[in-house]
């Protein structure tokens, strides 16, 4: 893989920039019940609780436009779909395209949204780019990133990408 510089402003979204202070308590039992919710889906479709031994999944949910996506990696997902949206084919395959192609395919997008992810954004979709670059696709401005790691918020950039 070939290695590209990011400039630092790209580069410090993804460090660790979680919310502390007064109001962390009620943001954190917040999260946890939006990662209940994910588990929830996860026992759905038969799938291992996240961070199990036996897990190998990604539920991704995308929050846009009043409308709400669940996601599943491919790998795990029974109703695999076609991504259309130009990302690298890592994050291709991952939850959170899912997510974000059913938000394309509804044709909704645009404003301020949110994905949740029940696992922390691997390079590919996080460092690399590949979130930022399919919500700019979906017209969002602003995108809250919420893992198990933490809370971020993003305003989304045009895609740095280099054709190949
Ligand atoms: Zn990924």
């Amino acid at each position: 893989m070939q290695h590209r510089s990011f400039p630092p402003r790209e580069r410090s979204l993804f460090s660790n920039g979680d919310r502390i202070g007064s109001e962390g308590s009620k943001r954190r039992r917040k999260t946890n019940n939006i990662f209940k919710e994910l588990a929830q889906y996860r026992r759905q479709l038969g799938l291992p609780p996240a961070g199990s031994e036996a897990d190998r999944s990604t539920i991704a949910k995308l929050e846009v436009s009043d409308r709400s996506f669940f996601g599943i990696n491919s790998s795990s997902n029974p109703y695999s779909r076609e991504i259309t949206l130009r990302v690298n084919p890592i994050t291709k395959t991952h939850a959170e395209a899912d997510a974000f192609q059913q938000a394309a395919d509804a044709g909704v997008g645009g404003g301020k949204a949110r994905l949740i992810v029940d696992r922390d954004l691997c390079a590919a979709c996080g460092i690399r780019g590949g979130v930022n670059s399919m919500a700019w696709q979906l017209g969002i401005e602003e995108l809250e990133i919420i893992t198990p790691s933490g809370t971020k918020t993003i305003t989304v950039k045009p895609p740095k990408t280099r054709r190949r």
